[in-house]
Parts: C-alpha cells; sequence; structure tokens
C-alpha cells in the first residue's frame, strides 16, 4: 500500500466528520493495519522510553493512538451493523481478531504498567487534573486486575485460567443454543391450538412446512415458545413445553449438553482467580469496577428492596391465584399456568391493544416531542443539519448551546431494513477531547428498528417504542452532553457498569408523563390527542405484577451474588440447593423440583454479568430517584435540568458515579422512587 492509497483512505482521515459516502469494504484493512502498525511503534516507544513519564510524553501521546483506532474502527463496526453486505462483513471479521490481540498486548505489557506506575509516583502526579488522576488511577486497577502484579509462575496460571474461563463461558451458551435448537414439537390437531394468536399459528405452520412437514411446529425458542405459553388453552401443551424449556442443558437431556459441570468449573476458577489477586472471592474482585462497594451492600440492598416488594409480590399472586381458580378452573397454579393466567388477566383488567395506542404517535411528533424535553430541561437546541450518511434514510442533527455553541451532533438512523442489525442502541462515533487546536466535540450514533413509513403515512411509533427511543437518546446525551477534556473517562468511557443505565432510564420516565407524553401525541386520521383513559390504562398496565416481576428479579440477583460471594464452589451444597434457598426468601412463585434455572442462565455464566446482575436494579433505583428531583422541582424544570447536566452528564467517567449523584441528589440513592413508580406503595 503507498503513501497516495493511505492518504486517500477516507478511514484514516481524523479531521472532521467521518466521510460515510466513500468509506468501501476495501478501505477497511490497510486503514486497519496502518493503524495497528503506527500503533505497535507508538507503544514501543512509550515502553521504552527513559525518561520520567508525563502526561504529555507518556499518556497523551497513548490516548492519541487509541482515539484514531477507535474513530476509524466504528465506522467499520457501524456500518458493519447497519449496511451490512458479504464484503463488508469479511473485513470485520478479518480485522476483528487483530484489534483484540493488539489490546490484549497492549493490556498485559509490563512496562507499560511500570510507566503508569512510575507516573502515579511522581511528583507530576500531583499536578494533574482530578480527571488525568481518574485516568491514570483505572489504568494501574485494569493492569492488576488483568494479572499484571503476580509473580511470574501465577502469571501463567491466571492467564490460563482466564483463557479456560472464556472456552468455558462459550461451551455454556453453545450447549444452551443446542439442546434449544435440538427440541421441536409437531402438532397435527388444530384445537390442540386454541388461544394461540394467528400470527404465532402462522410461523408455526411455516416452521413445520420448511421441513417438509404439514401441521405446525413449536420450538424453544422465544418467539415460538413464548405464545404457547401466554395463550395455549391446552394446559398439556403449556407442561409439555415448559418442561422442556426448564429442563435445558441439565441432566434431563444429552449428557454432552449438560451444563451443571460448567457451572461448577467457572465457579471454581473465578474463585481462584480473584483468591490469586487477593480478593474474597469473585463477588468482591467483580465489585471492583463497580458502583456498589461491596457485596454486603448489594446484599443489602437487595434484601430491602425484597422486603418493600413482596406483600406486592404477593398480593399480585393472590390476585392471580383466585382469578385462575375462579375465571379459569385452575385450581391448583403450576409454573406453566402463570404466564397464561396472567395474559388473561390482563386482557380483563386493561383492554387496549398496542395498535390502537401506535395511531398516536407518528415519528416526526415523537421527534419533536423528545427534543423538546431536551430543550426545556438542558436550555440547548438541537436541530436537523447535514453530514455524509450511511443509507439514505440516515439523518444527522446538532446539539448547540444557549449562545449557539455546537456541544454534539448525532447520527439518527431509524427504521428496520434489511441487512440491519436488530435492536437498538447508541454508539460513539467521536469522542469529546481537548486537543491543541481546541475541543473536538462528541458525535453520536443512534440506532433503532422501528417500521418505516407505509405509502403516505408517516412511520408511527408504539408506545415502547417511544420509549426505546428516549432511552437511547438519553445514552447519547450522556456521551454529546459530556465536559470532559481527557478521552478515557470522556462520556460514558469509564463511569461504572452499574451506573450507565442511569441516564437512559432517567429519560424514559417522561414517556409516562402525561403534560409531556400528551404533547407527543397526535392521532394520525383525526389529529386528536392521546386520550386520557387511555393514558390511565396504559400506566395501569405498565405496573400489571410490578411486585411479582421485582422479586423475581431480586431472586436472580441473590442467587449471582451469593454464588460468587460466600458460596463455596468445593462444598457439598450445589447451586440448586443455593437457589431453593434463595426462594424461600423472597419468591412468590415456586418453580417445579425438576426446574434447572441455573443451567441456562447464561447472563452470569456465558455474558458478563457474573456478580452484576444487580445491576438492572441498583440502576433502575439511581434513574427513578434521581428522576424524582424532577417531580420534587417540576418535570421539566430547568433548573434542575441544569445541575442533572452539571453533574451527571457532564461529569462522564471522571468521578465515582456515587459522588456525582450525591452532588446531583444532595443524599445517597434511595429506593422510594422506584417504588412508587412501580406503584408499590401503600
Ligand atoms: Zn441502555
Amino acid at each position: 500500500m503507498n503513501d497516495k492509497a493511505l492518504q486517500d483512505n477516507p478511514l484514516l482521515d481524523f479531521s472532521g466528520l467521518p466521510r460515510f459516502d466513500e468509506v468501501k469494504a476495501a478501505h477497511v484493512t490497510p486503514a486497519i493495519d496502518h493503524l495497528l502498525l503506527q500503533g505497535r511503534d507508538t507503544l514501543e516507544q512509550l515502553a521504552s522510553a527513559t525518561e520520567t513519564p508525563t502526561w504529555e510524553n507518556f499518556v497523551r501521546p497513548m490516548e492519541d493512538m487509541e482515539e484514531q483506532i477507535s474513530r476509524a474502527w466504528s465506522q467499520v463496526s457501524h456500518m458493519n451493523a447497519v449496511v451490512n453486505s458479504p464484503e463488508l462483513r469479511e473485513a470485520y471479521n478479518e480485522n476483528l481478531p487483530k484489534l483484540t490481540a493488539f489490546y490484549a498486548d497492549l493490556s498485559q505489557d509490563e512496562r507499560l504498567y511500570a510507566r503508569f506506575r512510575a507516573l502515579r509516583d511522581s511528583a507530576a502526579y500531583a499536578s494533574l487534573s482530578a480527571t488525568q488522576r481518574k485516568i491514570v488511577d483505572n489504568e494501574l486497577r485494569d493492569f492488576r486486575l488483568g494479572g499484571a502484579e503476580l509473580p511470574d509462575d501465577q502469571k501463567a496460571r491466571f492467564k490460563a485460567i482466564q483463557e479456560e474461563l472464556s472456552t468455558l463461558s462459550a461451551k455454556f451458551e453453545e450447549n444452551l443454543l443446542d439442546t434449544t435448537n435440538d427440541f421441536s414439537l409437531y402438532i397435527d390437531q388444530a384445537d390442540t391450538l386454541r388461544g394461540i394468536p394467528e400470527d404465532a399459528l402462522q410461523a408455526a405452520q411455516d416452521a413445520a412446512r420448511e421441513d417438509g412437514k404439514t401441521g405446525w411446529k413449536f420450538t424453544l425458542h422465544f418467539p415460538s415458545y413464548m405464545p404457547v405459553l401466554q395463550y395455549a388453552d391446552d394446559r398439556a401443551l403449556r407442561e409439555q413445553l415448559y418442561r422442556a424449556y426448564a429442563t435445558r442443558a441439565s441432566e434431563f437431556g444429552k449428557p454432552e449438553w449438560d451444563n451443571t459441570a460448567l457451572i461448577s468449573s467457572i465457579l471454581k476458577l473465578r474463585h481462584e482467580a480473584s483468591v490469586m489477586l487477593d480478593y474474597a472471592n469473585y463477588a468482591e474482585m467483580s465489585l471492583a469496577t463497580k458502583m456498589a462497594e461491596s457485596p454486603a451492600q448489594v446484599e443489602e440492598f437487595l434484601q430491602t428492596l425484597a422486603k418493600r416488594a413482596k406483600p406486592f409480590a404477593e398480593r399480585d399472586m393472590q390476585e392471580l391465584r383466585e382469578y385462575a381458580a375462579s375465571k379459569l378452573g385452575l385450581a391448583e397454579l403450576q409454573a406453566w399456568d402463570i404466564a397464561y393466567a396472567s395474559e388473561k388477566l390482563r386482557e380483563e383488567k386493561y383492554a387496549f391493544s398496542d395498535q390502537e395506542v401506535k395511531q398516536y404517535f407518528p415519528e416526526e411528533q415523537v421527534l419533536h416531542g423528545l427534543f423538546k424535553v431536551t430543550e426545556t430541561i438542558f436550555g440547548v437546541h438541537v436541530r436537523k443539519s447535514a453530514a455524509p450518511v450511511w443509507h439514505e434514510n440516515a439523518e444527522f442533527y446538532e446539539i448547540t448551546d444557549h449562545q449557539g455553541k455546537l456541544v454534539g451532533q448525532f447520527y439518527l438512523d431509524l427504521y428496520a431494513r434489511n441487512n440491519k442489525r436488530g435492536g437498538a442502541w447508541m454508539d460513539e462515533a467521536i469522542t469529546r477531547r481537548k486537543k491543541s487546536h481546541g475541543i473536538e466535540t462528541p458525535v453520536a450514533f443512534l440506532t433503532c428498528n422501528f417500521s418505516a413509513p407505509v405509502g403516505d403515512k408517516p412511520a408511527l411509533f408504539t408506545h415502547d417504542e417511544v420509549i426505546t427511543m428516549f432511552h437511547e437518546f438519553g445514552h447519547g446525551l450522556h456521551h454529546m452532553l459530556t465536559q470532559v477534556d481527557d478521552y478515557g473517562v470522556s462520556g460514558i468511557k469509564g463511569v461504572e457498569w452499574d451506573a450507565v443505565e442511569l441516564p437512559s432510564q432517567f429519560m424514559e420516565n417522561f414517556c409516562w408523563e402525561w403534560d409531556v407524553l400528551r404533547h407527543m401525541t397526535k392521532h394520525v386520521e383525526t389529529g386528536a390527542q392521546l386520550p386520557r383513559a387511555l393514558f390511565d390504562k396504559m400506566i395501569a398496565a405498565k405496573n400489571f405484577q410490578a411486585g411479582m416481576q421485582t422479586v423475581r428479579q431480586i431472586e436472580f440477583s441473590l442467587f449471582d451474588m451469593r454464588l460468587h460471594g460466600d458460596f463455596d464452589p468445593h462444598g457439598s451444597k450445589t447451586s440448586l440447593d443455593l437457589i431453593e434457598e434463595v426462594r424461600d426468601e423472597v419468591a412468590v412463585v415456586r418453580p417445579p423440583k425438576w426446574n434447572r434455572f441455573p443451567n441456562n442462565f447464561s447472563h452470569i455464566f456465558a455474558g458478563g454479568y457474573g456478580a452484576g446482575y444487580y445491576s438492572y436494579k441498583w440502576a433502575e433505583v439511581l434513574s427513578a430517584d434521581a428522576y424524582s428531583l424532577f417531580e420534587e422541582n417540576g418535570v421539566l424544570s430547568e433548573e434542575t435540568g441544569r445541575r442533572f447536566w452539571d453533574e451527571i452528564l457532564a461529569q462522564g467517567g471522571s468521578r465515582p458515579a456515587l459522588e456525582s449523584f450525591i452532588a446531583f441528589r444532595g443524599r445517597a440513592p434511595d429506593i422510594d422512587a422506584l417504588l412508587r413508580h412501580n406503584g408499590m406503595t401503600t
């Protein structure tokens, strides 16, 4: 590759916004190879330098390098996700392992670790800004957690553990997938299927036909499984599917797909690794990078929540039992009846459909409402702008402050289409940083998969989609409204895992606020606002069985926390014994003895949630409690908005999330607001 080609490579142009109209798959490998070669060069120089490390001669060049790699790569991975093609996918897959290897080497380079330590121990450290000190501290922490402080013989063992853990986690997930895929149930008798909605039946019929069979095919994949559990009147059918689902990857199936031994091995290895790093257990190690301070604090948090939620959960369960007995003839409510009876009860209590609600939320009105909330509480302006994009449906916006100064920009790509990954997410295109020429303003990608407009009708959003939009925009605001000058903790970078959902879930609250929401509605045909009575039903439906759902999340969280805490992975007590014990304390629904939930709890054994499942509830408490200050001061209070910006959004990861929260709220987080928002107050 000659210099001219590199100069013309749009992925290597960092002077402004990405040149999405020019980026081709053929640009990827030359750009990444070039950046990694340069990166290795930089790292080698930094690692072998002999002068005393300072921010300017050591950390800044490292951040410069990382910023360039991540800016180039974020364009590649974004396009791979939203305008996928065979060429792009190949380029992506070819380069991903190179990047992984590059960062693995960086994180294990003892010379770099020694340079960071030297910086921390030098006189220069005290003169760094608090933000810069935080970046150095985070680096030291991550090196330590990566085993950098271990003696050589232990280092090898530590590395072997990490490798084995990643193999075991992958195997756990594979087993679960294999057992899920392995099951299928063909049904020929139409009356067995009474109650199941038409679209689910259609899908089941198509699936059978694909296998060259007549009738209907059901599997354990969620979109096939769930409608049966929720709607099938045939109790035996529900039981059959429930049993298959609840015993996946256990001793009841093929021995080679049984996750029981994997659970035990994973727990032992995690425990061993944490003890090597001088933690009492894996739970403590997991919390080293989180907002929660100790396993005891998480335990207490969950216990407090359980105590408050359980009476409501019991009431929910009582209501369901009575309803099932009197209206459905289900005297004894079984595990496979819960979803079914709940659905019937929900329909009876709150009869409205998503379709009905959707007519009130045309795209333009929703976006206008979202931007209006943002403008009102933060005193900024959001307006459409222009930039090269990857697809004709993608749009570009800018946010300016009250003086007209640019704060941040974002791409908005709302509709589902072929070759676009499902789901909704926010990603970083450019991160805010202070550079020699001034501030580089942040840019975000906001991606959703809503239905595109049909004919001359605008796109219509369900209320869930409106909430999703607000949620992702909240992540976007965290990224775009940051005021941090240094890369490593700017925006969402360096924010603790259990606190990162605060701004996103915070924004969701506005979707349940009558005075905000009604202005976002305009019936697509009549132009009418959402009727208050329909809104009231939506609120009531939102809190339906909130008690039961809360204690279920607590059950999983306590199980996860204790399993990685006091639990002895070498002892005689099994994970099944433990979950039964937890259920004795908090659950209102008792699954059958043969239920093997731990064997398919992939969040904690295959995902990143080991000793971290509590984060869901933890972050909900933070966001609800933060929002409650707006409820006290007026939900569109500009003064409160300013404070939320200054103390939370602006700070990014530059200080602990708890400090930011207290600075905003004036006190530590409290669970009351969450319980109130979920209708769990007396
Ligand atoms: Zn989120």
